[in-house]
């Protein structure tokens, strides 16, 4: 028995009411390409596009290809000559194609099928791959994003994660966007991303979340920005409000490094700044992490008495604080750690001290929230979505980069019936 593609199409891809008329194997300008004719049943009439019930033929357009999923590597069409049904309700209409997405000249199992490759690989690789434009697979991808958007659940929300992210070249307010995660433990994922960082981006986002959402948070978890606090305490004024872990590190860490910076400016020249050169990373790490050749350098810039050193012990010795279990030692510490730093005498670590004490109420929920939040939900989700915005120097405009992050980091349901073609 001879394997025919007709076969092979019947088997995945059945459209009730229409026939594979015909495969052919065509060249054009030396590349193969394989064109499916289509035809409707014959004794099946035609529904309409609006209410999807049959209807009398009125008329036939002209034909139209469609991209299919390549056959053996080779790009592949579907030509059909839509007809217009003339629905009792809706008028003289075009008829309901089950392939077809509206004007998109591509088939929706193209669709899905670029979609999903532009997960795993970049969209101009996935257009290169599969013989497509980076514009056929930004229209597919945002096509497959917004089908999941549509169809997604929000409920049994307890705990999200805010916060902003840099995108792009430059440091313009157009450069940031605000994120929306949601950190419970049985799911992750990105809820709602959308432009600037200021007190209009989060309500926004907590807007498109709904009342019944944001109503139901437990926890909100995020920076010590201002506008995001303020936010927060006046739309979920239930919710114990937690300043995460993964932040306040980053917030050290700046620190020493501006100590380091500053410091290594002064000694230039000096027989003291060699103690300073190629630290940097060693010195954002954390210290049970620094080992061999560069601990013993550590350990030399401790004994020299350099501020470098002395912020850094600062901050090392902060990671004590998360390791309590009471909530009024948590204090007691906090309250001690800011002690020394204010007297430290180095102005960086002075002002995180400031900052902290400010905000002890909101840093010592991290108690009241222990167990029920974890810590590296925010740092983890954050760094996957860096890989995408850093893979985003391809993607020219916000849009995109923003249909990338819902389809890379949202859990978005899919079309199932696509599934077999990856
Ligand atoms: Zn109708």
């Amino acid at each position: 028995m001879q394997l025919e593609v007709k076969t092979v199409l019947n088997r995945i891809q059945h459209f009730v009411g229409f026939v594979y008329q015909e495969v052919r194997l065509r060249t054009q300008r030396g590349k193969l390409h394989i064109e499916v004719k289509i035809e409707p049943h014959q004794s099946m009439r035609g529904r309409c596009s609006e209410c999807r019930r049959p209807a009398p033929g009125y008329d036939r357009l002209p034909e139209r290809p469609w991209l299919f999923v390549p056959m053996w590597g080779i790009v592949t069409w579907f030509l059909y000559a839509p007809r217009r049904v003339e629905c009792r309700e809706h008028g003289v209409v075009v008829e309901h194609i089950p392939w077809s997405e509206g004007q998109r000249p591509v088939t929706i199992a193209m669709m899905c099928f670029l979609a999903r490759w532009a997960r795993r690989l970049s969209w101009r690789e996935t257009a290169r791959a599969f013989q497509t434009s980076w514009e056929s697979v930004y229209r597919s991808v945002e096509w497959f994003v917004a089908w999941g958007l549509a169809r997604r659940k929000l409920e049994g929300i307890e705990a999200i994660g805010v916060d902003e992210l840099h995108w792009g070249k430059g440091k313009r307010a157009d450069n940031f966007l605000t994120v929306i995660y949601q950190i419970d433990s049985h799911c992750r994922r990105l809820l709602w991303g959308g432009r600037r960082r200021t007190q209009a981006s989060l309500r926004r986002g907590l807007a498109a979340l709904g009342p019944a959402v944001v109503g139901g948070l437990r926890f909100v978890c995020s920076d010590m920005w201002r506008a995001y606090l303020t936010v927060i305490a006046a739309k979920a004024p239930q919710a114990v409000h937690v300043l995460d872990r993964f932040h306040i590190t980053l917030h050290l860490n700046q620190a020493v490094d501006q100590v380091r910076r500053a410091e290594s400016g002064r000694l230039r020249g000096r027989p003291l700044a060699k103690k300073l050169k190629h630290m940097r990373w060693q010195l954002l790490r954390r210290g049970s992490r620094v080992r061999g050749r560069a601990k013993q350098r550590l350990c030399g810039l401790l004994r020299s008495k350099l501020a470098t050193g002395r912020a850094w012990m600062l901050k090392e010795t902060f990671q004590h604080f998360w390791t309590y279990r009471s909530l009024s030692w948590a204090s007691a510490f906090l309250e001690v750690w800011c002690g020394w730093a204010l007297r430290s005498r180095i102005e960086p670590m002075k002002k995180v001290a400031r900052t902290l004490r400010g905000h002890q109420e909101l840093l010592l929920n991290w108690f009241r929230a222990k167990g029920e939040i974890s810590a590296g939900a925010v740092e983890g989700l954050n760094n996957k979505i860096r890989v995408v915005t850093r893979r985003s120097y391809g993607f020219r405009t916000y849009d995109a980069m923003e249909i990338a992050l819902y389809h890379t980091l949202g859990r978005l349901p899919e079309p199932e019936s696509t599934h077999r073609f990856c």
